[in-house]
């Protein structure tokens, strides 16, 4: 299996190298050549399994020989070892024919462990075997980097650099950054937006002196491999609703598309998904450019969902690629035009993005009021980003189809949010009580490339 760049002008990569590398070297997103089947028979077989042979059976096609089997199978067994629920993602209902999809269940309390836990396996048996030792830099609007440092914290072979938007991440987030004492740990406060984040790690991989010299490797939802580990959740849940037999729906909060991307991955293999439906909060750039074909980037507006405050979506990239018919010239073209402040999408293109996916748009007001609606009346306490998803599906979907809603983050993450909208303050879990009292540990940067790449050699020099 080899990976080629969405931009068209970088070389093919194995998926060891697409994993380690990250961004490719034209700009460009790495996407398989082309994507495996699963039959029908091959997803019936599913119904039953547990997450972790399920997940084995999904991404094995993708990885090539970067890992035998037997390797494969105790990466991915360590990876889900300490998620607080045996199911991995449980599937709880909420309301005839719809269904919350809990991805909360993992050690930072977001569904980026589940892709997260396992590319730290999967970097530290590589590096470990080639010899290799690498810089990790990622840029976070709150719960990547959590995941990022709970998966890295203490391994031999990477330091993990986190750039995070200060004063912008809820305290729960940022503490989960800030008080891991291990050495290989550096947690940034830069001062900007999230976008401004992904900016800057955009740019220190588009400096490729920087780049080589500490051996750069990304873990952002760019990185194919993340995308990848979150396939496996979609055959779950449709498996044990019937797939391949009946087809299911999937509402996604969305920000920088890769969570939903892996929806359209999944469906692309064969798994039988009828509408992917994107939910975002009030920075509705994907919203927008699905409805009308205009992605013009607008100002970022702080919301109660902050892992969603995202006006540049990195991995709509992706989706373009697919729905330009795998032209890397015109992708590449958009991206120029992105540059300069936006693109429109052709008609072609637009009428193909809108067979697979559908969108809605969640204000701060209906956010809150999902919130306090889902716990009278499901009896479930949402986090914001999963009321938004709620809330779009209860809007959108089809009655006669099977809607799973993705719950993205535990409640107990945004508890001010969820107080303010409910007046219950979500505990956090018996393993994690003890937060608010570990010392922290950060360093402000300025919004500058050449203070960040200092800072960052400064710290790895030996
Ligand atoms: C990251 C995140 C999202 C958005 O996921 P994308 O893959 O960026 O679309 C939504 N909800 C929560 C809680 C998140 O952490």
């Amino acid at each position: 299996m080899r990976y080629i760049s969405t931009r068209g002008q970088a070389p093919s990569l194995s998926f060891e190298e697409a994993m380690l590398s990250g961004l490719a070297r034209d700009g460009g997103l790495y996407v398989p050549e082309a994507i495996p089947q699963m039959s029908p028979e091959d997803i019936r077989a599913l119904q039953g399994l547990s997450y972790e042979e399920t997940a084995f059976r999904v991404m094995r096609p993708f990885v090539g020989d970067t890992f035998d089997d037997a390797t494969f199978r105790d990466l991915i067994d360590r990876a889900y070892a300490d998620f607080g629920h045996n199911a991995r993602a449980p599937l709880k209902q909420l309301a005839p024919n719809h269904f919350l999809l809990e991805l909360f269940h993992g050690p930072t309390l977001a569904f980026k462990d589940f892709a997260m836990q396992l590319i730290g396996q999967m970097f530290e048996h590589v590096l470990t075997r080639n010899g290799n030792r690498v810089t990790i830099v990622g840029a976070t609007s709150g719960d990547t980097g959590s995941a990022a440092i709970e998966a890295f914290r203490g391994l031999e072979a990477v330091d993990v650099f986190i750039l995070y938007p200060h004063g912008l991440v809820s305290e729960v987030q940022r503490r989960q950054m800030t008080t891991p004492a291990e050495a290989n740990v550096h947690a940034l406060a830069i001062d900007g937006h999230f976008d401004d984040a992904q900016a800057r790690l955009k740019d220190m991989f588009n400096d490729f002196d920087f780049r080589d010299r500490v051996r750069l490797a990304g873990v952002n939802s760019i990185n194919w491999a993340r995308v990848l580990a979150q396939v496996v959740y979609y055959f779950t849940a449709a498996a044990s609703l019937g797939a391949p037999d009946r087809k299911v729906s999937f509402t996604v909060p969305t920000g920088n598309f890769g969570d939903i991307f892996a929806g359209y991955v999944a469906k692309r293999m064969g798994l039988p998904i009828d509408r992917l439906v994107v939910a975002t909060n009030q920075n509705d750039i994907l919203h927008r450019c699905l409805t009308s074909g205009d992605y013009t980037k607008g100002e970022v507006v702080p919301s109660i969902s902050p892992s969603m405050d995202i006006q540049v979506s990195s991995n709509f990239e992706r989706a373009l690629f697919y729905a330009y018919g795998q032209d890397g010239a015109a992708v590449a073209q958009l991206m120029d035009e992105l540059k300069a402040g936006g693109f429109s999408v052709s008609q072609g293109a637009l009428q193909a993005l809108r067979e697979d996916f559908a969108s809605g748009r969640v204000s701060e007001e209906e956010t809150s009021a999902m919130i306090r609606q889902a716990h009278a009346t499901m009896g479930e306490l949402l986090c914001p980003h999963s009321a938004i998803g709620v809330k779009v599906a209860e809007d959108k979907r089809d009655p006669a189809v099977p809607m799973v809603t993705l719950a993205t983050a535990h409640p107990a993450k945004f508890p001010d949010a969820v107080e303010a909208a409910s007046q219950i303050r979500p505990p956090l879990p018996k393993r994690m009580e003890d937060l608010y009292d570990r010392p922290e540990r950060l360093t402000r940067v300025a919004n500058d490339l050449k203070a960040l790449e200092t800072l960052i050699e400064e710290r790895i020099a030996p």
